[in-house]
Order: structure tokens, then C-alpha cells, then sequence
């Protein structure tokens, strides 16, 4: 599909000529049509259509000989076509009552559907039919809030939001992905509805979510909802990280504002999501684990332990996946030290092949999310740790050719020693293990068979073991 011509498709003639000769009228609305006046790329239509939408697209899976996936109890049915993933549904009009979260639904005009949509700018129609075929529907100055910048309600705010209360995490989402402000009135009315949020299930909160993560300044997001006052209602965690505190001359960094820079600073190098959220959560537990010291001052011991273990709880709270993506998360909260006081310290071969070891195949990721960290406003400290880094980098190249620690699996496994020695899974099995690992990793040893296998010999010996 190309830009210039956003009805170009075969597709869009034939779903006119159908709704034409049954009466109808059909209509593209919403991300696509807003998307093209954005120059942004998409390929999911929504068609709604007066009467039947599932009917219409029946009709056009038959002469275009394709499945048709009929959703009866939502009323709306989907197709492929000309590339494309074609959503029908009959155009509602929707009345909430205070009481229930369910509205009641009754057929209605394009009009009546617009009035129901979250935003103008997702309201925005193009007629299908051939009589005005291409014309844009645009009741409620979509095209102006487009061409300024503006989120705002098609209706009074209050209404839109209290009735799906999603759409006010719905609206930060669209204001960080595209840059875009949110017109005052409906601001406040997000303020005032915040407390409505609640009704919300997580699911849905935590798609909202991905997408401001994924967006090229994802901080934007966190900011708006905290100025709404929506984030201490649905991330409580993030909201603790915010203030300063200071006894005598010694104040700590606003950890909130902290946290938001390093998000920045890792979508500015990475598109990996739970790189993203691991850049979110890297200082989750400073809250828990601050203390203060006369001498030192602020201090955060044990952060990286404890903000790895509040991971999975807030994953499970947030309905977010409890698999390798998460263990992928905890693993760089946990990490997210240890570049750092290896380039603050001496840059010593064993500490690199125990970082290493560690990381494993995540190392880059860490490197890229240590690097991020660094958001000191003190140029010549910035230098120092960056001129560190690059040491570190350095090193761990030369150590992964010579020593190939990254997915270093130790070269004598507890199997060998038990089969060797005749020993059942017992202590003595484990201390060897151990020690040997610690050996290569300390560059006692070279990571090799041989040297791993006389080192064992020598460990069963002071042991007094005999081989079998
Ligand atoms: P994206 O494609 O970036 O996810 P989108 O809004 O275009 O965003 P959907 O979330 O699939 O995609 O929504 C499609 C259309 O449906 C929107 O443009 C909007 O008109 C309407 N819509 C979606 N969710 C809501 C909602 N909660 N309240 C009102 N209208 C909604």
C-alpha cells in the first residue's frame, strides 16, 4: 500500500460495491486512516459498516475465496486480503450506567461509533461507498488535533474515561508513542478519573504498558502517569522510587528521575523490550534498601539482590509472562553492578572471566544497560566510566579468545567425579566441581580438559579418595 494512495487496494472498491448493492454504508476507521496522515506504516484496517458487519464480510470472503473468522458474540468478523488483515464490525452506539461496566449496545450511525471512540484522531473515517468513495469523515477536528499535536476526547472527557477507563493509559500511550501533548481538559479529566483505573484487569493495562516501553522516549509515558496520578494506583513500585532525601550536606539522586534517564539512555541503544524493562526495574529495591550513613552517606547495599527477587511479583501482578523473559530480567537487575565496580576498580583478568561466566550470552545486553546507568551530570566522571568500559570491553575480548569463558560449561562434570571415584551425589562431588570452576575462572588453571582433570586428581587426593 502506498502512502499517496491509501485506497488503492482492490479490496476497498469491492467492500464499497458490496455495502452499495445491501444499502449499506462502509466506512475505513481509526488506526489507518490516523496512521497515514502520520506516515506511519500499518496493515490492520477496521471497516465498521451500518447493520451486519459479519454479513458484509462474508459476502467478500466468498468472492474472494478466503477464510472468513466470524467473533459472533463481539460481532465482528476478520479477513486477509491484498495483504492486509480487514476487521468488520456494525457500527454500535454504546450508553454505560453508573452501576455496571457493561454498556448497553444498540446499532447506530458512523457518527454514533465515532462518539464512542477513545481519541479524535482515532476516530477519523474514509468512506468506502462509491457515491463519496475516499471522503473523510471527520466530526470532531481529528485532522486539526492531528495537525497539532493533540490528543483529546471526541466527547466530554469525563464521559469517554469514566466509561472505559483504559483509555486514559490509552491516551499517555499515544501521546509517547507520537510525541504528541494531551489537550489540558482531557489531562484533568484524567486526574479526576484516575481512581477508576482500579476496574481495569492488568491484561489490558499491561498491553498500554508495552507499548509506551517500546516507544523512542518511553520516559514520556512514566512521567504522564505520574503527573495524572495514575502510576501510584497501577505501579506502585515505580512511585517509591520518587524524592530526595537529605541530612546535612548529604541528599541522595531522585531515583524516579534516575531510572527514566537509563530507560532513555537504553531505547536510544536497544529495541529489546525486556532490556527496556530491565532498565525500568534496575533500581526497584533503593527504596527498601536505603540507609544512612554520617561518614558515607546514602547508601543502597544489596539493591540488585533485592530488586531481582521483587521481579516476579510485580511480573505476576502486572500479568506479564513468568518465562525466560523474566529470568532474562532478574538476571540483569542482579548483574547490573558488576561492570561498573570492575571499571571502577582494577580491571583484573579473573573478575572479567567471572563476569563473563555470569553473563553469558547476556553480557552485551549488560554492557548496554551499565552503560546507560552512567547518567552523572559531571563530564569528566562520565569520561572516566566510559574510558573504564571500554577497558572492560577490551578485556573481555581478549579473555573470551583465549579463554572462552562465555558459555563455559566446567570440563569435568559431577557425573566424571562420581563415576571416577565410585562416590554417590554427596558433598565431596560438589567441593571438587566447585573448585575446579573457581580455578579456571581465577586463571589458576586454563579452561581445559587436562589441567581440569589433573587439578581433580589432586582434590580427591587431600580428600582421600581412591579411583575405582
Ligand atoms: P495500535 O495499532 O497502535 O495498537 P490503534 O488504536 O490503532 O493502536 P487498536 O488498539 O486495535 O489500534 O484500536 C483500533 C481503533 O479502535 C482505535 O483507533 C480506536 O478508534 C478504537 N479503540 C480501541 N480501543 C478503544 C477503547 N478502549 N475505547 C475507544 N475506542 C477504542
Amino acid at each position: 500500500m502506498t502512502e499517496a494512495a491509501p485506497l488503492s487496494a482492490p479490496v476497498f472498491r469491492l467492500i464499497g460495491e458490496i455495502a452499495d448493492a445491501r444499502g449499506q454504508r462502509a466506512f475505513v476507521i481509526g488506526g489507518y486512516v490516523r496512521d497515514f496522515y502520520l506516515h506511519r506504516p500499518c496493515t490492520d484496517i477496521d471497516v465498521v459498516v451500518t447493520g451486519s458487519g459479519i454479513e458484509i464480510a462474508r459476502e467478500l470472503g466468498q468472492r474472494l475465496r478466503t477464510n472468513v473468522s466470524v467473533f459472533k458474540n463481539f460481532g465482528t468478523a476478520m479477513l486477509h486480503a491484498d495483504g492486509m488483515e480487514v476487521e468488520f464490525v456494525g457500527a454500535r452506539r454504546e450508553s454505560y450506567r453508573a452501576d455496571s461496566r457493561k454498556p448497553i449496545v444498540e446499532d447506530g450511525t458512523l457518527e454514533d461509533d465515532q462518539k464512542r471512540r477513545d481519541f479524535t484522531i482515532n476516530a477519523l473515517a474514509w468512506s468506502l461507498n462509491a457515491a463519496d468513495f475516499g471522503t473523510l469523515v471527520d466530526p470532531f477536528g481529528g485532522m486539526d488535533d492531528l495537525e497539532r499535536c493533540i490528543i483529546r476526547t471526541p466527547c466530554d472527557p469525563d464521559t469517554t474515561f469514566s466509561d472505559d477507563p483504559l483509555r486514559m493509559i490509552r491516551g499517555i500511550r499515544f501521546a509517547t508513542q507520537l510525541g504528541f501533548d494531551i489537550e489540558p481538559e482531557t489531562f484533568d479529566a484524567i486526574r479526576r478519573n484516575r481512581e477508576r483505573i482500579r476496574i481495569v484487569s492488568a491484561e489490558r493495562i499491561v498491553t498500554e504498558l508495552h507499548k509506551i516501553m517500546a516507544s523512542p522516549r518511553p520516559s514520556i509515558g512514566f512521567e504522564l502517569l505520574d503527573l495524572t496520578g495514575l502510576l501510584e494506583l497501577i505501579f506502585p513500585e515505580l512511585h517509591r522510587l520518587k524524592g530526595v532525601d537529605t541530612i546535612g550536606k548529604h541528599a541522595h539522586k531522585d531515583n524516579f528521575v534516575h531510572t527514566l534517564k537509563v530507560l532513555d539512555n537504553v531505547a536510544a541503544k536497544s529495541d529489546d523490550l525486556w532490556l527496556r524493562w530491565a532498565a525500568l526495574l534496575h533500581d526497584i529495591a533503593k527504596p527498601a534498601t536505603k540507609a544512612y550513613d554520617p561518614h558515607t552517606g546514602w547508601t543502597f547495599h544489596g539493591h540488585e539482590v533485592l530488586g531481582s527477587k521483587m521481579v516476579p511479583a510485580i511480573f505476576r501482578r502486572l500479568k506479564m509472562p513468568l518465562n525466560e523473559k523474566m529470568k532474562f530480567v532478574q538476571k540483569m537487575v542482579f548483574l547490573h553492578l558488576r561492570p561498573i565496580i570492575l571499571a571502577e576498580e582494577c580491571v583484573t583478568d579473573s573478575a572479567v572471566r567471572r563476569l563473563l561466566f555470569e553473563a553469558g550470552d547476556d553480557i552485551e545486553s549488560l554492557m548496554t544497560l551499565c552503560e546507560a546507568d552512567i547518567t552523572s551530570g559531571i563530564d569528566a566522571k562520565v569520561k572516566r566510566y566510559m574510558q573504564n568500559f571500554a577497558l572492560v570491553r577490551q578485556k573481555m575480548q581478549e579473555i573470551e579468545e583465549k579463554d572462552r569463558i562465555r558459555n563455559f560449561q566446567p570440563p569435568i562434570s559431577g557425573e566424571l567425579i562420581m563415576e571416577t571415584y565410585g562416590l554417590p551425589p554427596c558433598r565431596e562431588v560438589g567441593e571438587i566441581k566447585a573448585a575446579i570452576k573457581e580455578a579456571i575462572l581465577d586463571g589458576m588453571i586454563g579452561n581445559d580438559y587436562d589441567q581440569a582433570y589433573a587439578l581433580m586428581e589432586k582434590l580427591a587426593a587431600e580428600r582421600g579418595l581412591k579411583k575405582r
